[in-house]
């Protein structure tokens, strides 16, 4: 049994970000709806107490954790937290959203020893160039650690773009491409606007409409999932494409089964939202029991509500 909210929306997925720490500084990055903290090098919650909310999250119906950022590769416990979680009885899916760019050298290997299953990979464009200015890092990377993630047996491997007018839209064919040529799923997303300027987001939001209508024309089977945003799956007759479409959209916030927590232990209800954020670490840190944990779960899907209301 499922937490449900107030507006029916079960709770079901958890997404962790477990640090502010990146080596890549994404020129979109919405840094999980985080307000960045003056201190980012040291990490807020140890190994312990991230796989207790994570225990605690589960024991309530929450069987999907991500684990995301900043980029969780900069923890060096990584693997550490990863077998914690993925020892939690009940719980149906790990995963990992990275830009893969620490994934070689073994570390893929020993992520999915440790219990991960799959991975998301970001990937906002293959050319050296663009991604470099997008991200500040190097595109070989990247693409060394999708090879180490597929090689390392993760299934299935994402590729996530976030598509931007004027600089990377033109890619999205040899992404697709790639995706095809890899056996990854590519997940094309459209760039909210939280934790980015108005500027930067007037000039380089772009819907996602010609890309869905070239999909659709190509596509063999079309699906939703609904218990993930109602997004549309594409697949293609040698690649499967996923369409992730938050902007002003009552369907994406309607289907929102999610719950985050953030990289200093607070629930977060909602991406786009900091005014509703409930502490879970200090009572953690105080000893309180996991009945005490739990009501608090209870009060934060309370506070649930989709951003884009249905009228
Ligand atoms: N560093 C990790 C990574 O690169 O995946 C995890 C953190 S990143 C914030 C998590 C995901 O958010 C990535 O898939 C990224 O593409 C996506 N993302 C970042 N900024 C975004 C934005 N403004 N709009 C939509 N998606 C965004």
């Amino acid at each position: 049994m499922s937490l449900t909210d107030n507006c029916g929306r079960p709770l079901l997925n958890l997404r962790i970000s477990i640090t502010q720490r990146c080596n890549n500084q994404c020129a979109y990055c919405h840094r999980e709806g985080e307000v960045q903290r003056a201190n980012r090098s040291a990490e807020k919650m140890t190994p312990e107490e991230i796989v207790h909310i994570a225990k605690v999250a589960v024991g309530l119906g929450i069987s999907r954790v991500k684990l995301t950022g900043g980029e969780p590769l900069m923890r060096k416990d990584l693997p550490e937290i990863v077998a914690g979680i993925a020892g939690v009885p009940g719980l149906r899916d790990l995963s990992l959203t990275t830009n893969g760019l620490l994934l070689g050298g073994g570390m893929a290997k020993k992520l999915r020893e440790s219990g991960l299953r799959r991975v998301n990979i970001s990937l906002p464009s293959l050319i050296p160039e663009t991604y470099r200015k997008l991200t500040g890092g190097k595109v070989e990377n990247a693409l060394a650690g999708v090879e180490a993630a597929i090689e390392a047996g993760f299934y299935p491997v994402k590729l996530n773009t976030v598509v931007l007018k004027d600089v990377n839209v033109g890619d999205v064919p040899d992404l697709i491409e790639y995706a095809a040529k890899t056996g990854t799923i590519l997940q094309l997303i459209e760039l909210d606007p939280i934790n980015v300027s108005n500027k930067y987001y007037s000039a380089h939001h772009r819907s996602l409409e010609e890309q869905e209508q070239m999909l659709k024309e190509k596509a063999v089977q079309v699906e939703k999932r609904p218990f993930m945003h109602n997004r549309q799956i594409y697949r293609l007759p040698n690649v499967t494409v996923e369409v992730v479409k938050p902007i002003e959209n009552r369907e994406f916030c309607m289907h929102c089964t999610r719950m985050r927590v953030t990289s200093d232990g607070k629930l977060k209800p909602c991406l786009m939202r900091n005014d509703n954020l409930t502490d879970i670490l200090t009572p953690i840190r105080q000893g309180a029991s996991d009945e005490k944990l739990k009501e608090l779960f209870v009060k934060a899907n309370t506070l649930r509500e989709p951003y884009n209301k249905s009228d």
